[in-house]
């Protein structure tokens, strides 16, 4: 047995790993507290959410490597918040975290601003914000109104390089921060 090992199995490994997860707990709760809030009729994509938590926790100094993810899934699953919605196409699927929305601004915006292409003709831009107001100008990713002065990008619903075209049908407006890795 390693000297890890049987640290981890002394009673002060034990102490000390439970203070480390109750710590990442609370920064998640903390997290859920300050940039989302609650109510009916509310949801999130949870891609989103958890983008959203990565750019916070940049914003508040810490490192790639110490944002896990694992203890807001836990805090989300543990309330019951998730759904997951298989794919039609047999893979992939979504899951949305219900009863929740991102507050905004949340952590730097241009963290996900990984630059817009240009291809997109004003005609076709024209429909896409038509499409947008048709429902009620909501954000796409967030589900929360895209306002006036909200900087908002065209985001492909498949992504390009999936094949997904320049085409009405698969762009949708989007707020600039909820934009993600999605090409
Ligand atoms: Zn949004």
């Amino acid at each position: 047995m390693s000297i890890m090992e049987d640290w981890r199995k002394s009673a002060k490994g034990q102490a000390r790993i439970k203070r480390a997860r109750q710590f990442l707990l609370e920064r998640a709760r903390q997290f859920l507290l300050e940039c989302t809030e609650e109510g009916d009729g509310f949801s999130v994509s949870y891609i989103t959410l958890k983008h959203h938590y990565y750019s916070w926790c940049q914003s508040i100094g810490l490192p790639r490597e110490e944002c896990g993810f694992g203890e807001i899934y836990h805090v989300l699953n543990e309330r019951a918040l998730l759904r997951y919605e298989p794919s039609t196409k047999g893979f992939g699927g979504k899951t949305t975290v219900i009863g929740v929305r991102m507050k905004h601004p949340v952590g730097f915006p241009r963290y996900y601003n990984k630059g817009d292409r240009k291809s997109i003709t004003n005609k076709v831009k024209e429909a896409v914000y038509a499409k947008l107001r048709s429902n009620g100008n909501m954000c796409a990713l967030c589900g929360r109104p895209i306002l006036t002065d909200d900087k908002v990008h065209i985001d492909h619903i498949i992504p390009v390089r999936q094949g997904g075209m320049d085409d009405p049908s698969n762009l949708q407006v989007v707020h600039d921060i909820c934009n993600l890795t999605k090409g």
